[in-house]
């Protein structure tokens, strides 16, 4: 979700496309460009067509166009900080609680009182003080190979780092800010000796050198590098009812197991976001924020994204709804997502690369 495939073409262009904003944003502080349009200036990590349809549905719903700004989190959080005060930025959002957390820390988000989305959104995944907010959900699990592995071998996440697994585990590198976040749950969860001992039997446990994105790792699995792999529930359900024959051939045998934390539940993490510091279009910004809490919203974003919805209330639409009744840990997003540098470290220390 975070890998920039579609950043900005040109660097002339992108100058281009802020130049412009920043002039109409400029111009009126009351969420009306120029000529007395409404807009608001989208900065998005989210680069999907299939979410194309939602902005045209807000603008319909509201008036308001939305200018969008996309790149991968990191590079949009650089350029808030690079824009300072006079950033053009409304709204921020992006994939995973570990990347609006950095953007938190760097200053970037102001509190949003709202009383939607404290309604459709458990407190769990929203930043207690209202600086961002969670509107999906996604899991970090396990994909393993149903011939080798018995689901109870992979049912907590402490038996993955154990010795039956020595040599086949296939995962990420440690810059994935998804594995960042999940040590930072085990480090939140377990406090930081058994989490780094858990660090050092992942690595010791490694078919390979981490290399690939994640749905690499659960074709690795198919192929035979190893029995089982990390990964973020989404990606498994799109290649299980994608239109890729070769990916859908490779679920046939590897299977999803929702993985538990202490019999609490699987690993969750969110999409989600926060509105600008100095938003020039605040209440259109909140508005937006609001938007994407919506049930069909949701439905929309799970429908095409595979992730779950992030409300209770908001039935999973196929074909997510076939994995959705698995038991979600229920850890604060915000308490994990602050634990990044210490996960980072602990993970640089047992030479997870
Ligand atoms: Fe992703």
């Amino acid at each position: 979700m975070t890998t920039p495939t579609r950043f900005l073409p040109s660097f002339g262009l992108a100058l281009g496309v802020l130049a412009l904003i920043a002039g109409c944003s400029q111009e009126a502080g009351d969420g009306k460009a120029a000529g007395g349009e409404k807009v608001v200036n989208l900065y998005s990590a989210r680069h999907y067509d299939t979410d194309l349809p939602l902005y045209e549905r807000f603008t319909r719903e509201t008036g308001i166009r939305i200018n969008r700004i996309e790149g991968n989190a990191d590079q949009l959080i650089a350029r808030m900080k690079a824009e300072g005060a006079t950033s053009p930025a409304d709204l921020f959002i992006t994939a995973d609680a570990g990347a609006l957390w950095r953007a938190e820390q760097a200053g970037l988000f102001q509190p949003v009182e709202s009383a939607v989305i404290s309604e459709r959104i458990p407190a769990n995944l929203r930043e207690p003080s209202g600086l961002w907010t969670g509107f999906m959900r996604r899991a970090r699990v396990v994909a393993y190979d149903s011939a080798k592995v018995r689901p109870e071998e992979v049912d907590s996440y402490d038996k993955l780092a154990g010795p039956r697994f020595r040599g086949q585990i296939c995962v990420r590198s440690a810059d994935s800010i998804y594995n960042l976040s999940l040590v930072g749950a085990l480090i939140e969860a377990w406090g930081p000796e058994r989490a780094q001992a858990w660090t050092r039997g992942i690595v010791a446990n490694m078919a390979r050198p981490p290399e690939g994105g994640d749905r690499d790792q659960i074709r690795a699995v198919s192929a035979g590098v190893c029995q089982i792999a990390l990964t973020n529930s989404y990606y498994y359900i799109r290649m299980a009812s994608g239109d890729d024959a070769a990916d859908k051939a490779v679920t046939d045998r590897v299977k999803l197991a929702f993985t538990s934390l202490d019999g609490q539940g699987a690993h969750v993490n969110i999409s989600g976001g926060g509105v600008a510091r100095g938003a020039p279009n605040k209440a259109n910004a909140i508005r937006l924020l609001e938007f994407f809490t919506e049930a069909a919203t949701q439905e929309h974003i799970a429908r095409h994204n595979n992730e779950f919805p992030a409300s209770p209330a908001v039935k999973a639409p196929e074909p997510v709804a076939a994995y959705a009744n698995f038991a979600a840990h229920p850890m604060a997003v915000a308490a994990f997502a602050r634990r990044q540098p210490e996960a980072q470290k602990m993970m640089s220390a047992a030479g997870w690369r």
